[in-house]
């Protein structure tokens, strides 16, 4: 395994030449290392690298790494299936919550944020293939979801995220990257709010979903090595 910095200037070359390929600007697509199972060490090696977008998937152990690190070190984004008994630690601790995918849970999101008067920023999570093992919502509810979570004055629903299939050809991702794409204009053909950003792809796929147009890349591995 090469060293984090190398990782991430490697990946980060790679974002913006496909960026630059495909006509679009390298700035608009950001980088999220993700960090979970990886020690405080080598998170703190991929701030000092630039990485300074960070994922985490399970609370207790992010909320130990943040606080070890300190939180304004960089902007942390939770990534991860999130219970709703747990939402005020997510609060607290993360910029952008990526999986949102019930109206029980976006109240209790925007019920914590109100406490600590602050407008938490979320994204719509999809099941974008419609799989039994994740969560997220199907894409016949995401205008109802959207149109529900902009009634929260303490939410901002400022994207949406998917995780389609582990493809070993990352082609075959290509059709879920653009059923996003596709959610997002029929929010916005509903006269919603549209929700910026799109957080696709992943080590494996990255370069497509930049493609199809991502505007985050959530990527472990290719940064931190395999977690065992
Ligand atoms: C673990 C994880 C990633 C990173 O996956 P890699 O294949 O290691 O890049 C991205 N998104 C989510 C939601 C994850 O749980």
């Amino acid at each position: 395994m090469t060293a984090i910095n190398e990782n991430i200037e490697f990946i980060k070359k790679q974002i913006k030449e496909t960026a630059i390929a495909c006509g679009r600007d390298p700035e608009t697509i950001t980088l999220i290392g993700v960090s979970k199972r990886k020690s405080a060490d080598k998170v703190s090696k991929a701030i000092e690298a630039g990485s300074t977008n960070l994922g985490e998937n399970y609370i207790q152990e992010a909320v130990e790494k943040i606080d070890t690190l300190g939180k304004d070190r960089a902007c942390w984004h939770f990534i991860g299936h999130l219970q709703s008994n747990k939402a005020k630690f997510a609060v607290k601790y993360f910029d952008y919550i990526h999986t949102v995918d019930k109206v029980k849970l976006a109240r209790e999101i925007d019920k914590q944020a109100a406490k600590i008067k602050k407008v938490q920023k979320i994204l719509l999570q999809i099941n974008i293939a419609e799989e039994d093992t994740k969560s997220g919502a199907c894409a016949k509810e995401a205008i109802s979801l959207a149109r529900e979570f902009s009634r929260f004055e303490n939410l901002s629903l400022d994207g949406l995220m998917c995780m389609p299939p582990y493809f070993s050809d990352p082609e075959e991702a290509r059709v879920y990257f653009k059923k996003l794409v596709r959610i997002q204009a029929e929010i916005q053909g509903a006269g919603l709010d549209t929700p910026a950003h799109l957080s696709m792809g992943m080590s494996n796929d990255f370069t497509v979903a930049i493609e199809e147009g991502s505007t985050m890349v959530r990527v472990g591995t290719a940064i931190f090595g395999s977690r065992d």
